[in-house]
């Protein structure tokens, strides 16, 4: 027989689980051992030495190699062996660049791996996806991705959409009943659910039979892809710029072997030169680097609980102009309180902290009669048509499930209720599960007697609509407009002090039968009264909602709550400001996109609207030229967050879907963190920006200092292996370092950057080619001096040249801290910086002052007074360079 013919309980004992306690750890361990991970295999991954043999593919190092072995040939044993050392060791570093990348996003793959509630010792936990096991009881609900194949033991409205396996993409409706028919298709086996499918509605409850490769989805699937690499818009461009770079590189490099050769060098000397220079000036580590950036950057995003699912959104995120957040949860903290309940005309005030079950009633100042019949019905209705759970561990009372429904318990628990006590009384029959659209949720109860019961709970005007009478001073009355009008103004009182609200409703149902819709069981009710449950704000939010306004960036609410409780949180957390407007779900239902548009940005809080109606506002804010934020966490957010510019999923309440739609993951669903993303996601482009300039800028000076020389009929200020060396010393520890700069402390002061604003944007270029220039003549006085100094000892004067592009390019560094200058930022707050700066100046002297390598690298030791003259000249481009900044200061101070 198969899994889908047996009975739940033969499948419990053909797979030696129990659907009570589920799996012990240590069964669930042997287990794994045993059938192994719950994976679909995947393709190899390019082995080590091939990456790192790729690192020579490269046209510039193959002539280098070429050159040096000609060099060798003829009787260059030092320079071609020095040269080819140089080649490895820049290979390495390429290798180590490009494994880190990799091995980062592959860390980054591997947090952001899907996880499932499976029951194990008699708790549901939540554990990574890979390491469930055949015997698994495993829970799941709209919104999730299966994880494994599963025989259905329990289901409530359950649909399950199997297009990745059957090709069809209308859900399937799922039950826990066994089939017949031993070889049906996938798409008939109404009681499973197979790995990688969709669940799109309601609840159930599975055993796993089978994981990884036996599962139906391992048998189609051919091995995986190794995870594409996603490349970012930045990225794309650096590499079309590279291809510019290389051209002008090379077009220098000739002309300074042209010129050198007219002005009476070898063609031997000036072409080893020439060659050394333009491995030396083409910049073909910034890609590698630009990866290393953005990936230590999405490391640091991570402690500060953000997950980058899609490289790309790094960058995005600096030119956020807009975030729509939802309210519960991300704007408040998700732990409700019951703290007003209204029934038949009375209220009661409900005293008592968190979950923990202890409080009392109060109405009207004195403690009131608790056995007020609405208000029992109201609490242990609230109980029963509800999933949460209050779980005490020692002293601590603790919640599993969803917020809201844990309200819900406790204020039935303070009144002296228990699940279990109720559930003595009354069986569930059926239930209808609670979604976003519809704003409530129902069961059908059977009682002792065999009387069965709707009970509907849900947003009180939703239940309001459905409801034809109400629970009044303990009689039932008609739901004229009189009590409506009582309803509705309750619930403004309450909604304006922030409580979010919940009504209760209820009618005996004579016609039942399973097969019946939501709408024929949610309608003709009796409303008996409402639960006001307080949801503090996060206490961090307000100020990061402060700080994004500061960055220009400006926070939407969108919630499905009530228009009067969203605008009081949102007024109290800063997000609506005077003369702000509000806009509601149904006004914006009757709306046409054009009108959404002309006042989309003045709109600070949209209330009581449906996921879908996200979209719609994505859209009108993106017309309006907006780069969007947009935070979801349920299947039907997932359109919304998909076509925002940067999707935001809930790292704890966000669904599979939503995470799988979404660019960024918030661990912890706070809005604070989406604030610190933003501030990550400017600085990684600053900081990209920064090595870009220090690179280019040290790349035009190598090749100025020698195009100088060259014109001025000079001798070689640098020999090919210096060259080589600064090449290797200078681009490689400080420009990383860089990429782990701090954050500038105004960056969240600016405004977003422009989306097509281009990297070389407000006066980079300028920037590269002046300090180029400046780093060039520098380096070429100073070998002038020294050369003049010493005619007979060229490699004197090469030394100090060398020296001196060495510390130029060193000082230079710092300058590319800030957009400003050199002296607005501590050199010390990036010690990473100073150790790539301290170590690159030791490998420079021991070069110069250790004997064996000064014949390898055409030095000698310098006097201390030289080193007057190269620091002397190494900082001349950065005092110039000030000098101009502050009489630009001082005449715009004039104007
Ligand atoms: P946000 O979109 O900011 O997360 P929200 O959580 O209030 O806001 P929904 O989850 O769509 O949005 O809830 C909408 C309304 O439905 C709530 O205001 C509440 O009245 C009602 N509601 C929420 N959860 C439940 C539930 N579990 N059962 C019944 N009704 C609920």
């Amino acid at each position: 027989m198969k899994w889908h013919e047996m009975r739940a309980e033969e499948v419990e004992e053909q797979i030696n689980s129990d659907f009570e306690a589920g799996l012990s750890e240590s069964e669930a361990k042997n287990r794994l051992l045993q059938y192994g991970t719950n994976e679909l295999q995947e393709a190899e991954r390019p082995n080590a030495f091939l990456v790192f043999l790729e690192q020579f593919k490269d046209f510039m190092v193959v002539v280098l190699l070429a050159a040096t072995l000609i060099s060798g040939l003829l009787g260059e044993y030092i320079d071609a062996v020095a040269i080819i050392a140089i080649v490895i060791i820049n290979a390495f570093l390429g290798f180590f660049q490009e494994r880190k990348a990799e091995k980062s996003l592959q860390a980054l793959k591997e947090l952001s791996a899907p996880q499932v509630t499976v029951l194990r010792e008699k708790e549901w936990r939540k554990v990574a996806s890979r390491e469930i096991v055949v015997g698994d009881i495993i829970k799941f609900g709209s919104g999730d991705r299966i994880g494994a194949d599963l025989r259905i033991v329990q289901a409530s409205s359950l649909e399950i959409e199997e297009s990745a396996l059957t090709g069809e993409s209308v859900p399937a409706v799922k039950s826990d009943k066994p089939v017949h028919g031993s070889d049906i298709s996938i798409g008939d086996q109404e009681n499973m659910a197979f790995m990688g499918t969709l669940v799109t509605r309601g609840t159930g409850v599975g055993v796993v039979v089978a994981t990884g490769m036996n599962t139906a989805m391992g048998q189609i699937a051919d091995l995986l892809q190794t995870a594409e690499t996603t490349i970012t818009p930045l990225q794309r461009k650096l590499e079309q710029l590279g291809k510019i770079l290389i051209t002008v590189a090379l077009i220098l490099t000739m002309l300074v072997v042209v010129v050198g050769v007219l002005q009476g060098h070898s063609l031997y000397e000036m072409f080893l030169a020439g060659v050394s220079l333009a491995v030396a000036a083409i910049p073909e580590g910034l890609p590698a680097i630009v990866t290393v950036a953005l990936s230590l950057g999405v490391q640091r995003m991570i402690k500060k609980k953000s997950i980058v699912r899609k490289l790309p959104a790094v960058e995005t995120l600096g030119c956020a102009s807009v975030i729509c957040s939802d309210k519960t949860g991300t704007l408040t903290q998700n732990k409700m309180t019951v703290t007003h309940v209204w029934s038949g005309g009375t209220t009661w005030n409900v005293s008592g902290n968190g979950y923990e079950p202890k409080g009392e009633f109060i109405s009207e100042g004195t403690e009131s009669n608790i056995k007020n019949k609405s208000l029992h019905q109201l609490l242990t209705f609230g109980l029963l048509c509800n999933h949460a759970n209050i779980i005490q561990k020692k002293n601590q009372y603790i919640l599993d499930g969803d917020p809201t429904e844990g309200a819900l318990a406790v204020a039935a628990m303070k009144a002296g209720f228990t699940r279990d006590g109720l559930l003595s009384e009354f069986q569930i029959v059926k239930e209808y599960p609670f979604d976003s659209e519809r704003k409530m949720m129902s069961v059908v109860v059977k009682d002792k007697q065999g009387k069965l019961f709707v009970i509907t709970k849900g947003a009180p005007d939703v239940i309001t609509n459905v409801s034809d009478s109400l629970l009044w001073e303990g009689k039932r009355e008609l739901f004229s407009s009189k009590y409506e009008k009582v309803v509705a103004d309750m619930v403004h009182t309450l909604a304006s002090q922030a409580l979010r609200n919940i009504a209760v409703a209820f009618k005996p149902i004579t016609n039942f039968h399973d097969g019946m819709q939501e709408r024929e069981i949610e309608k003709d009710l009796v409303f008996i009264g409402i639960q006001g449950m307080i949801d503090p704000p996060r206490p961090e939010v307000k100020q990061a909602v402060r700080e994004c306004k500061e960055a220009g960036i400006r926070t939407v609410m969108i919630t499905g709550d009530h228009i009067v409780t969203a605008k009081a949180i949102a007024a109290e957390i800063g997000i609506l400001p005077m003369g702000g407007k509000v806009l509601e779900g149904k006004t914006l239902q009757k709306m046409s996109q054009e009108e959404l548009e002309d006042m989309v940005d003045n709109v600070y809080v949209f209330a009581r609207v449906s996921p879908q109606h996200k979209l719609s506002i994505v859209k009108a804010l993106q017309k309006k030229g907006h780069i969007v934020a947009m935070t979801g966490d349920g299947v039907n957010d997932a359109p919304a967050i998909k076509a925002s510019d940067i999707g935001i999923a809930m790292g704890i309440t966000g669904t599979d879907v939503a995470k799988e739609a979404s660019s960024l993951v918030l661990l912890d669903d706070n809005f604070a963190t989406i604030k610190s993303a933003i501030k990550e996601g400017r600085n990684i482009y600053e900081n990209i920006r920064k090595f870009i300039r220090y690179l280019l800028a040290s790349n035009v000076g190598e090749i100025l200092v020698m195009l100088f020389a060259m014109l001025l009929a000079l001798p070689l200020p640098l020999v090919p292996i210096q060259i080589l060396w600064v090449n290797l010393v200078t681009d490689g520890l400080p420009a990383m370092a860089l990429g782990l700069d701090q954050a500038e402390g105004d960056v969240m002061k600016r405004k977003p950057r422009h989306p097509k604003e281009g990297v070389f944007a407000r006066g980079l270029w300028w920037k590269i080619v002046s300090r180029g220039f400046l780093i060039g003549i520098a380096t070429l006085l100073a070998f002038i001096i020294v050369y003049k100094q010493h005619p007979d000892n060229l490699i004197y004067a090469q030394t100090v040249a060398f020296a001196t592009l060495v510390m130029a390019q060193l000082i230079h560094v710092f300058d590319c801290r800030s957009d400003r200058s050199i002296f607005h930022r501590n050199p010390f707050q990036n010690m990473y910086l100073v150790g790539a700066v301290v170590s690159s100046i030791i490998l420079m002297l021991i070069v110069i002052y250790y004997p064996p390598l000064q014949g390898i690298f055409h030095t000698v030791a310098l006097a201390p007074k030289e080193w007057l003259l190269i620091i002397g000249m190494a900082s001349l481009p950065t005092f110039l360079l000030v000098g101009t900044l502050f009489t630009g200061k001082a005449k715009k101070n004039m104007v």
